[in-house]
């Protein structure tokens, strides 16, 4: 192996490299709980090329925040399929009615893999929404660079360390490119997700169809899952009560561990960032309705992209630094972190169970179930 791949030891796994080397000699792996590099070194030439393209070695100074707006899509069918307030469905539609490409992340057929893909190959309601499991870029980034060539309008949305693998294989700054990422607190082990799925096919006697993480059943703050099962038959959880969701969203165990120190998560690439507007009572005078969008406007390009589909918004301006809340970097503390490698040795002795620890108890189980009833039943 010529490329020593200890250079690759803070890899987010964004794509630059693998779509990058001349001779595919760099695969992504996906044996054990997160995806891995490998470079396969009968292959690999030593140019280097794959080392010059990683933003984690070539760091870059990106963020600088022109504006921000909290608002809804005035299209309220896409609010109530969108993780937010639909927001990447406004800035994609827009693309797609001028004859453009829009890239972001779909499942598979059975939504147990998470791929990047175009509205060349799926309809833009797969890509919508927020699919909490890692995800792989694959040849994406050579697709957008010939749409880009072929001066189409592109739209690529992906998480913070894919935009930015994006700019540095891209090279240079395309007029013809829009690229938008989000808030993003990391992403879940593809291999604990489809363990959840396995168990859940066990339980449900059926395969998995439909997998929506942001479906609203209790209104847009409370996270809830909805997964459908290709016997017609439903589960319907809480994420207090799910152990999938426990593991990601309210410990925060299941994220791969270079997402806990993402570079990213503060110098953000994208023209534009979007986010929940969790802040709304604090910051706007904005109703939540079905989900409210914290949109950040990163270049003129998104600047005058926003200027012209506002009108498919309806929202508030916002004081920069009330909008930046949501873009910051959490600080993982020392204690988390041991508590977190306990959690992933035991996984990989017992698997799911490990999260049982962590899962309400009958009392407090009751109590979570009461309450957010009677939300549900409020919100009809
Ligand atoms: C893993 C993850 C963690 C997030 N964490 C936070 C957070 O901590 N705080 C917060 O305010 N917001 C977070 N978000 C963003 C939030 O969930 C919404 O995506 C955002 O508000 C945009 O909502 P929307 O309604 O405009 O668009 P949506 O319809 O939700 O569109 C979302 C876009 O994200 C892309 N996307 C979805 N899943 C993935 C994935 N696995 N990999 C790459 N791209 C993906 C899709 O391609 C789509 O373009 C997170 C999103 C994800 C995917």
């Amino acid at each position: 192996m010529k490329n020593n791949i200890s250079v690759f030891s803070e890899c987010a796994n964004c794509g630059a490299c693998y779509n990058i080397c001349p001779t595919n000699a760099i695969d992504v792996i996906g044996n054990g709980l997160f995806y891995e590099l490998k470079v396969d070194s009968d292959k690999c030439i030593g140019c280097g090329k794959c080392i010059t393209v990683c933003p984690i070695n070539t760091p870059e100074k990106h963020q600088s925040i022109i504006s921000a707006i909290g608002g809804f899509s005035k299209n309220s069918t896409m609010v109530k399929k969108s993780s937010s307030g639909g927001a990447f469905s406004v800035f994609a539609e827009y693309v797609l009615s001028n004859n453009g490409i829009v890239f972001g992340a779909a499942f598979n057929e059975n939504s147990r893999y998470v791929e990047i893909k175009s509205t060349d190959e799926v309809p833009l309601d797969k890509l919508i929404r927020s699919k909490y499991v890692e995800s792989e870029v694959g040849d994406s980034f050579i697709r957008v660079k010939q749409q880009l060539d072929n001066s189409r309008l592109v739209l690529f949305c992906g998480c913070p360390c894919q935009v930015a693998g994006l700019k540095r294989f891209l090279e240079k700054d395309y007029d013809n490119l829009i690229t938008c990422d989000f808030s993003c607190g990391g992403l879940p082990s593809h291999k604990i997700y489809n363990d959840y799925l396995d168990e859940l096919e066990n339980k449900f006697n059926s395969k998995v169809g439909f997998v929506n993480f942001r479906p609203k059943t209790y209104g847009w703050e409370t996270y809830a899952i909805k997964v459908e099962f290709e016997n017609g038959r439903e589960y319907n959880s809480l994420s207090l009560l799910d152990p999938f969701f426990v593991g990601f969203i309210h410990k925060h165990y299941t994220v791969r561990e270079n997402c806990l120190t993402c570079r990213f998560a503060d110098n953000h690439y994208a023209d534009i960032i979007l986010a929940d507007f969790w802040l709304y009572r604090k910051f706007s005078s904005l109703q939540k309705g079905n989900g409210l969008s914290l949109v950040i406007i990163n270049s003129n390009k998104a600047e005058k992209l926003f200027n012209i589909v506002k009108e498919k918004f309806e929202f508030e301006n916002l004081e920069l630094e009330k909008a930046v809340y949501n873009i910051k970097k959490p600080n993982y503390t020392e204690e988390f972190n041991i508590n977190r490698k306990i959690f992933l040795d035991t996984y990989q002795k017992i698997g799911l169970s490990a999260i049982n620890d962590y899962l309400p108890k009958r009392f407090s189980k009751l109590k979570i179930i009461f309450k957010n009833t009677i939300k549900k039943i409020l919100k009809r």
